[in-house]
């Protein structure tokens, strides 16, 4: 990864500069890693749950790009597969299909002990990306056949995000089948299109939920990063990043109409070189750098876990203030704009991801549109955006518009606070100690945003409770193979059994 040559070139500049202050920093700048968590052991009938999995991809409950291509049947025949999984769950919580305009995401509420208890909620989305016709040859297993081989359980959607629904759906039976019950009311969300932004699922049950009065969550967690060795630069350690914070999201078309011919008789510019030209000044034009409180959260956790050289640094960004940004900051700005990964934690990212014109070899097309991704960092509202594209374009032929379900940057949740500990200790409980844990910058995003967006959910937690054995298996994610290990799902399971339990001491 170019970072590590960088960061290299990096610490030799630190090494120079910083090298007395460096021994003193580290005394400033402690590990805050929770220590002494002891691991536990539960027994998962991994046989059963695998063959639950393997039998839940096969339903092919797509989200495509045309929303008119949905298929209701792959959800309702899922559905009934899960009813038909679950008995004890489906006798003892309440379960609504709701969604708007159509009806097919899952609102599942567990009565707490103790209703004065603020409840909380496990997130996670049935819908899965398409598989297409051009890669299907890569796929060494039928990515819809739900094949366990090799130690793996194949498909789509084992990684992204079915592994979370049976996980959360498999623990919530054996605790109800040893006759527990939460201290506090636990409700289980599985939203139907968070592969587009949520619109008809998440968001319609994000106001759901507050329209029933619902004041304060206690804990919200959602999918994000599993646990990889290596995911982070810098560190080969086995990490598990607990996502508390993501970027919004927002798509824009660019669309010149004007006349179009025949080509023998072309213009001097043509639609296609308008838009072209003023995609080219965009792109130009890229947002300012700045730190995210997150991200100084996140290198608070992870600067003192990595190469000592660089912690003179990490430690100016942990302790950073908004403002005239430092030297330090400065020279960690310029490291983090070394790689797209970093580059867009760092700044509202411009993406131009779809390009349209023309429809034969001898006619001026009358049209072109684009399609540009924006990840918005806070602030970066869609107003906001949407000025500047228009002053990087300049162009009043051009026409700008919304065509997304835009959702702002989220708030931050609390690396402090009682949810994220809890998450920790489980974490350390299932997975050992042997790992980093610390909070990121979530720089892609999930359905949980449509929470996080109100009052009610201020701290929202989201990782995928999964261990990968290397960054090879995050090919999978809305890629190719898509797999995840048996033995692994065991302990997805239990890290759901155990949170639940952990909720109880929140
Ligand atoms: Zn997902």
């Amino acid at each position: 990864m170019e970072l590590k040559t960088y960061s290299s070139a990096l610490a030799i500049l630190t090494l120079t500069t910083f090298a007395a202050a460096a021994h003193a920093q580290n005394a400033q700048f402690p590990s805050l890693q929770m220590q002494g968590v002891e691991q536990v052991e539960i027994d998962v009938d991994i046989k059963a749950a695998t063959d639950r999995l393997s039998q839940a991809v096969q339903f092919r409950t797509i989200s495509n790009q045309d929303r008119d291509d949905f298929d209701t049947q792959a959800f309702d025949d899922y559905h009934a597969f899960i009813e038909a999984s679950y008995p004890l769950v489906h006798q003892k919580l309440k379960r609504e299909i709701l969604g708007d305009p159509r009806p097919y995401s899952l609102l599942y509420t567990w009565e707490g002990k103790n209703p004065d208890l603020p409840p909380a909620l496990f997130y996670a989305h049935q819908d899965v990306v398409p598989v297409p016709a051009d890669s299907r040859d890569q796929w060494l297993q039928d990515p819809f056949a739900g094949t366990v081989a090799d130690g793996y359980i194949w498909g789509r959607g084992v990684l992204d995000d079915k592994n979370q629904i049976h996980g959360i759906l498999e623990a919530a039976e054996m605790r109800l089948a040893e006759g527990w019950q939460p201290e506090r009311t636990l409700y289980f969300v599985f939203g139907q299109d968070e592969e587009v932004g949520g619109p008809e699922g998440a968001r319609f049950i994000a106001e759901e939920l507050e329209r029933r009065g619902i004041e304060r969550f206690a804990f919200v967690m959602d999918e994000s990063a599993p646990l990889i060795p290596g995911i982070f630069p810098g560190l080969p350690d086995n990490t598990a990043l607990i996502g508390i914070a993501q970027k919004g999201y927002l798509s824009l078309e660019l669309a010149i109409h004007a006349l179009g011919g025949h080509s023998s008789q072309p213009p001097e510019d043509s639609n296609i070189g308008i838009l072209a030209e003023a995609i080219t000044r965009l792109e130009d034009a890229q947002f300012p750098y700045r730190i995210h409180p997150a991200l100084r959260h996140q290198y608070r956790y992870l600067g003192p876990e990595l190469d000592e050289t660089l912690q003179p640094l990490f430690s100016a960004v942990a302790f950073g203030k908004d403002g005239a940004m430092t030297d330090q900051e400065k020279d960690f700005i310029q490291m983090m704009s070394a790689s797209p990964v970093t580059r867009a934690m760092i700044r509202t990212t411009i993406a131009v991801t779809m390009f349209n014109a023309g429809i034969k070899d001898n006619v001026l097309p009358p049209a072109a549109t684009a399609v540009v991704n924006f990840r918005p960092m806070p602030g970066d509202t869609p107003e906001v955006i949407i000025d500047h594209v228009r002053k990087a374009i300049n162009d009043d032929r051009i026409t700008i518009r919304d065509i997304s379900a835009s959702t702002p940057a989220t708030a931050i949740a609390d690396p402090e606070g009682p949810g994220y500990k809890a998450l920790e200790k489980t974490v350390r409980q299932i997975w050992g100690n042997d790992l980093v844990v610390a909070p990121f910058f979530v720089i892609g995003g999930s359905d949980s945003k449509h929470f996080q967006a109100r009052p009610f959910a201020p701290d929202v937690y989201t990782i995928t409770g999964l261990q990968l054995e290397s960054m090879k298996e995050f090919e999978g994610f809305h890629g190719v193979n898509e797999r995840i290990l048996v033995d692994e799902y065991a302990k997805t399971i239990a890290f759901f059994y155990q949170i639940m339990g952990n909720l109880d001491a929140l």
